[in-house]
Formats: structure tokens, C-alpha cells, sequence
């Protein structure tokens, strides 16, 4: 999961990319890049950390220009040293530079099919290096074409040729110098990505591109709705959209944004994150009640399972009681060197206030279920903070299945729910009682419809059923073998930060 966003403005738009980058900064702690262009050549800074680390105010006032494009990096593959960090950008045959969130599980095809065809090298392990070179090597091919002369048809040829390689879910923005900002989603639209238009009398209208709304409405652009699956936008440099349907695919968004990833001040793909998590606990809490268990309070596991808890705490008619603190001051410089002493982190991340624990029986809400380490993690605190009973409810169906469009998950065998039975899972991770969201009913909260409409979602992650791809237990183990191996490296680099536990 990454963060992007892309301006093109009437001022330089340094600032707002870093403020936009920020309000993204959730879905990528671990690097962060901004490119502008200014009218000659693009200015550039990345590096590793929050936000707030990378820039400082000499870096901000080197990123000249009127247009540009940011990005904040949570790494799915590949290490996390500062070659992997993006933007990426090229030179031939027009300056372009792209940052990406996504994941394209064919990226090692494509990067020994890169070396053998351009005779160039994919050097880093980032899958937005493959889609600058397929769509650069286009470029180039229609440029000697036409003598040079470009047309905006060779955008969509670049781009249909792209679809027809990168496999997986992907959205991009981009710049390419003296053309203009680009921004494209893939075919299916896995991953999300809006866009938004912000006018001032007298001057032509600047344009947005972000991974979350939230970004558009923050920094005072009015939402225009999403990037469509397989569609291209450009805003040329005189403020043209030109906008075309490359090649559409049936839809299938991430629920998991819904459930995690995304701000609940975001809309996705026209469904609010906040609505459809607390539709979520509505129908999680429905499903409590039947089971007629003696609860005192209601819990979020903070941050994204507040919505559910305090739908589902209205239905059983619970209060509903904020009694895990969440020290939002860790980041980074919380270094752990091994599995157990990330184990011990969750101690230092979430405490609980004893007064509204202690002798009461406990309904604990979180997003998910993983590993089940966390969860056995935080019932073990309150135990030890006197509950009396403690039940456990997941705003999320069980996980079985890792993803490979983007988000970073554990292998099939790692995932509790592959391996124990939901009691047995209770048992496990201490709980009295033990919930899962029913398929159903998150398909209800997301507003997942089955018939003549576009918005049905990905899944994978829960059903097993992958939008994009043939994926039989050979390709799977295969590529969960490679994914050990990526997650041995970030293990082995990133001293901890973390992962979906
Ligand atoms: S597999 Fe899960 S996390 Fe990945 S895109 Fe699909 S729903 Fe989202």
C-alpha cells in the first residue's frame, strides 16, 4: 500500500504535494519523494522516513515549479533502502517521472523481459520502474515513428501497450515534461485513485490526482469523482483534460480499503469509508446480539475499527467506552529487532485504561484478524488490566489469502484462519467469545452489488477468488516463496516496522 497524489497548479505546488503527502501518510510510512517540473526540468527529493523527515525547508524551496507529482511508500516487495524509493523518472524521449501504488505480481517477467528487449536494466525492485520503462520504450518507438512529433494518441497507445503487460492492480500518476500531468488506474481498478479541480477567477483551473479523497478536499479542490478502471487522464500544460477508456475491465476496488487501509474521511469509488465501517458494526452487531452474551462495554481496537464499535455498541445497546490509548508518537525509531521484541511492541503502542476495564465484561472490536499474535496480544492486556470477560469481534471475514495487488500480507499457512477453526481461534488468542463479520454482510456495508452494476469488489484476500490472474497452488506457492524471501529482507532492514500481524 503506498500514497500518491499529483498537482498541476498556478503556483508552485511544492507545498501542497507536502501537504497532500501527509494526509496520505497513513498508507506509507517508510519513504517519501516529491518531483515538480518547472517548466525546464524536474527537481527532486526522496528519502527515507515520514513526511516531515525527508523535507526540510531548504529541500522544499529547491522543488520548483508549477506541476508535480508525490509519493509515500510502505514497500510490498523489494528492501527499503532509498533505491526503492519513488518517484522514478527518465529522460527519453520526453522527461517523464511516475510514482505508483500497487503491486504487479509479474514484475520479475517483466524486468528480465525488459534487460533482454531494451537492452536497458529495471535496477530497483519497485514495480513503477517496469511500468516507466514499457511505457517510455513506447514513446520512443512512436516518436521515431511520427519524426518527433508527438500526439496525444501516442499517450493511449503507451498506455494500452502497458495494460497489456503489467499484471496486477496499479494506479499511477505522472509527469511528462512539457505534455502535461497524467494519471491512469488498471483495468479492473483495484487500486483507487480520484481526482479533483480547483478554480480561480480570471486563471485557468488547477487539478489534483490522489490515492484518497481526503487529500482532494483538504487542500481546497472539489472532488470530480474517480479515475475510471483502465482509464487514462491527461491535463495537458494548457489545462486540457483529455480523458479515454483504454481498456475496461470489469470493476473490482479493495474492500480491504474499506475495512483498513483508507481514512474514513475518504470516499471510495463514491462509497464513504466512515458509512461503510459503520455499516459494518451494525451487521456485526446483529449478529453479537443473538449470541445473548452478558456485555458491559463496547471497545475499538483504535484506530480503524472505531466506526464498527460504536455502530455495534447502538445495536446491542452497550455503551460504548474508548479504553485502549494509542501512543501515536512510535514510528519509525521504534526499533525491534526480531519477531519477539515486535511481539512486545503492541505494550508500547496500546495501554489500557484500567478504570474501564476492570471487572467488566468486554466487547473488543477489531478491523482483522491476521496472525492472531495482536489480537492474543491485546486480550492478554486486558486480562491484566482486570477485565472480567473479554469478547473478540472482526469488523473483517477471516483472512485466508494473501494479496498481489499491493498490500503486504502473510503467506496462506501464516493466516490463523487457514489453520483453526473459529473456536479453536478463540482459544488461541484467549478470547471468551469470538465474531467474524459473515461474507454477506460486509458485501451489504460496502454496498457490493451482484448484478448490472459496475461495483463489484476484490476479495481475494477472503474468498479466494483473484480479479486478475490464474492462480493455481503452484503459481501461489511459488510466489509466497518469493514473498518470504521479500519479508526475511524488510525483516532483516526495517528493524521492525510494521506489518499486518
Ligand atoms: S486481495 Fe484483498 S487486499 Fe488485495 S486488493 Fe483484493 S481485497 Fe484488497
Amino acid at each position: 500500500m503506498c500514497g500518491i497524489i499529483g498537482i498541476i497548479a498556478n503556483q508552485p505546488v511544492a507545498q501542497d504535494l507536502y501537504d497532500g503527502m501527509t494526509l496520505l501518510q497513513h498508507r506509507g510510512q517508510d519513504a517519501a519523494g516529491i518531483m515538480t517540473y518547472s517548466g525546464q526540468r524536474f527537481h527532486e527529493k526522496k528519502g527515507l522516513g515520514l513526511v516531515k523527515e525527508v523535507f526540510r525547508s531548504r529541500s522544499m524551496a529547491r522543488l520548483k515549479g508549477n506541476a508535480g507529482i508525490g509519493h509515500v511508500r510502505y514497500p510490498t516487495i523489494g528492501g527499503v533502502g532509498i533505491e526503492n524509493a519513488q518517484p522514478f523518472s527518465c529522460q527519453m524521449p520526453y522527461g517523464i517521472a511516475m510514482a505508483q501504488n500497487g503491486n504487479l505480481f509479474n514484475f520479475y517477467e517483466l524486468k528480465k523481459q525488459i534487460a533482454e528487449e531494451d537492452l536497458c536494466n529495471v535496477s530497483s525492485e519497485c514495480d513503477v520502474e517496469a511500468i516507466l520503462h514499457i511505457f517510455r520504450s513506447s514513446l520512443i518507438k512512436l516518436a521515431h515513428k511520427n519524426k518527433n512529433q508527438f500526439a496525444m494518441d501516442h499517450l493511449w497507445k503507451a498506455c494500452k501497450k502497458l495494460f497489456s503487460r503489467a499484471r496486477g492492480g496499479y494506479s499511477i500518476v505522472g509527469y511528462i515534461g512539457g505534455k502535461g500531468l497524467i494519471a491512469f488506474r488498471d483495468p479492473h481498478g483495484i487500486r483507487p485513485l480520484v481526482m479533483g479541480k480547483r478554480s480561480t477567477e480570471g486563471k485557468p483551473d488547477e487539478y489534483i490526482f490522489a490515492s484518497e479523497s481526503v487529500a482532494v478536499d483538504i487542500l481546497g479542490f472539489e472532488l470530480m469523482g474517480d479515475v475510471a478502471p483502465g482509464e487514462m487522464v491527461v491535463i495537458d500544460e494548457d489545462r486540457n483534460v483529455h480523458r479515454k477508456i483504454i481498456h475496461q475491465e470489469p470493476h473490482r476496488p479493495c474492500v480491504f480499503e474499506h475495512i483498513y487501509l483508507a481514512r474514513p474521511d475518504s470516499l471510495m469509488d463514491n462509497i464513504s469509508v466512515h458509512k461503510a465501517r459503520m455499516r459494518m458494526g451494525e451487521l456485526l452487531g446483529k449478529k453479537i446480539k443473538k449470541a445473548n452474551l452478558q456485555i458491559d462495554v463496547v471497545m475499538p481496537v483504535p484506530d480503524s475499527a472505531r466506526e464498527a464499535a460504536l455502530a455495534a455498541s447502538v445495536v446491542l445497546k452497550k455503551p460504548y467506552r474508548e479504553g485502549l490509548i494509542k501512543n501515536r508518537y512510535i514510528g519509525r525509531t521504534f526499533i525491534m529487532p526480531d519477531q519477539g521484541a515486535r511481539q512486545k511492541s503492541i505494550r508500547y503502542k496500546l495501554t489500557p485504561i484500567i478504570l474501564e476495564v476492570r471487572r467488566k465484561n468486554i466487547l473488543l472490536v477489531d478491523d482483522s484478524i491476521v496472525r492472531g499474535n495482536t489480537s492474543k496480544a491485546i486480550i492478554d492486556m486486558m486480562r491484566e488490566a482486570g477485565a472480567n470477560k473479554v469478547y473478540f469481534a472482526s469488523a473483517s471475514p477471516p483472512l485466508r489469502n494473501p494479496c498481489y495487488y499491493g498490500i503486504d500480507m502473510p503467506t496462506r499457512e501464516e493466516f490463523v484462519a487457514n489453520k483453526l477453526t473459529e473456536e479453536e481461534i478463540a482459544k488461541k488468542i484467549g478470547a471468551d467469545a469470538l465474531f467474524y463479520q459473515d461474507i454477506e454482510d460486509l458485501a451489504k456495508a460496502v454496498r457490493y452489488k451482484k448484478k448490472n452494476n459496475v461495483k463489484r469488489y476484490c476479495m481475494a484476500c477472503l474468498d479466494g477468488k483473484y480479479p486478475v490472474g490464474d492462480f493455481d497452488d503452484a503459481t501461489l506457492t511459488k510466489w509466497e516463496e518469493q514473498r518470504k524471501r521479500s519479508h526475511a529482507e524488510l525483516e532483516k532492514n526495517k528493524n521492525g516496522l510494521p506489518v499486518l500481524q
